[in-house]
């Protein structure tokens, strides 16, 4: 029985079924999500025998196989599951506590050009347990600190795991679940237009940020395969469903590579492309990746770029690159599976030395 993905319902007739009270089901849920403890035996008000007899039924935690922390706090976790599959998540620090990205496939179909993820293709969709289990490995790295905010922008495209991803966002905002209000929640697409809608349908209202990253069609269709299937007017059409659906703002990000879109007419075409649709946009300097065509351009580029946006009545941030050192940062993750050695021979200055304590992904 892999407990971390089911409900109150589910656990409690599990617990009638082991000839157990209902109330047991709070118990676990207790553990499993206040506390991030899967593991039976540490559940200490459950009696002797039962976390006993649970020891053999539940579903041990996914092997954290590597952790490598960042000189600002950050985390980032590989975990490995029962099929030898790996995938990374990243744990930010921020003041009031800490962030989550969780990585919603091994791997990536989307290949963006400029994504280290995607490099290898699609491994496999995540289930909503593993995605889940991400979380709880990483909360069980925070001591007292709580995770309060979720964001599904780990490797992977969450909107073609759809409903793996709902059945997560679910869990993450249920009472009976991680209890996170949908506002600190937010989900990163590439632009799957379908997925939009369904989500506006059907997930809690969580933030959506659409990877936008270019401000014409010719462009965005060079930059992500994915907008020759679903082009700008489309997607910014899904995203004025999506605001008016859940009463939600609608955020972008926006790569900035130097010499692509990084020019103060790429700006002024931004702000007219997203008026109405999108309301605000957090620019992401490029993470180069080794062997890659792009760079990043130089910080005045990044806050004249910034500037130029504020010119223009569109609100902007500039991302922190928060657990780059780690090979943590945008666009970094990988499935380690069938990677080993891709980095050899990058560039070693963007990535700094600590990227070679960062396992065989980013070694
Ligand atoms: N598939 C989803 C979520 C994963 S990526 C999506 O596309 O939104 C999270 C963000 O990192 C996306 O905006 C993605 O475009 C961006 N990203 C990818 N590669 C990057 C890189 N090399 N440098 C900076 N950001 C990158």
């Amino acid at each position: 029985m892999d407990i971390r993905a089911r409900s109150h319902e589910e656990l409690a007739d599990w617990m009638a079924l082991l000839g157990e009270p209902r109330y047991r089901a709070r118990q676990l849920l207790h553990w499993i999500y206040r506390l991030g403890v899967v593991d039976p035996s540490a559940m200490t008000d459950l009696p002797r025998d039962l976390r006993a007899r649970l020891a053999g039924l539940i579903a041990p935690p996914d092997e954290v196989v590597e952790r490598v922390a960042a000189a600002d706090g950050s985390v980032k976790l590989l975990l490995e599951y029962g099929d030898g599959v790996a995938v990374e998540c990243v744990l930010l620090r921020h003041g009031y506590g800490y962030t989550a990205c969780v990585s919603s496939q091994a791997g990536c179909a989307m290949g963006c050009t400029f994504c280290r993820s995607g490099r290898a293709g699609l491994v496999r969709d995540l289930t909503a347990a593993e995605m889940m289990g991400q979380v709880l490995a990483m909360r069980r790295q925070t001591g007292a600190r709580p995770v309060n905010r979720i964001v599904v922008m780990g490797g992977g495209e969450p909107l073609a795991n759809l409903a793996h991803c709902l059945h997560f966002l679910r869990l993450s905002t249920s009472s009976d679940g991680l209890g996170i209000s949908p506002r600190r929640l937010t989900v990163s697409t590439c632009g799957l237009v379908p997925g939009i809608f369904s989500l506006a349908a059907e997930g809690p209202p969580v933030t959506l940020s659409v990877s936008l990253h270019a401000a014409t069609d010719e462009l965005r269709d060079r930059l992500m395969p994915i907008n020759r299937r679903y082009p700008l007017a489309q997607l910014l059409a899904a995203c004025r469903h999506y605001s008016g659906a859940t009463g939600r703002r609608v955020t972008a990000e926006y790569v900035l590579a130097r010499g692509v879109n990084d020019r103060r007419e790429d700006a002024r075409k931004l702000s007219r492309l997203i008026r109405r649709a999108i309301g605000h946009v957090n620019l992401i300097p490029l993470n180069p990746i080794p062997g890659g065509d792009f760079e990043r351009p130089r910080d005045e580029a990044v806050a004249a770029f910034a500037r130029h946006l504020l010119d223009e009545g569109t609100a902007v941030t500039i991302r922190r690159p928060l657990g780059i050192d780690i090979g943590g940062a945008c666009g970094q993750l990988v499935a380690t599976a069938g990677l080993a050695g891709e980095g050899a021979g990058k560039p070693a200055a963007e990535q700094g030395e600590q990227a070679r304590a960062a396992g065989p992904g980013d070694g």
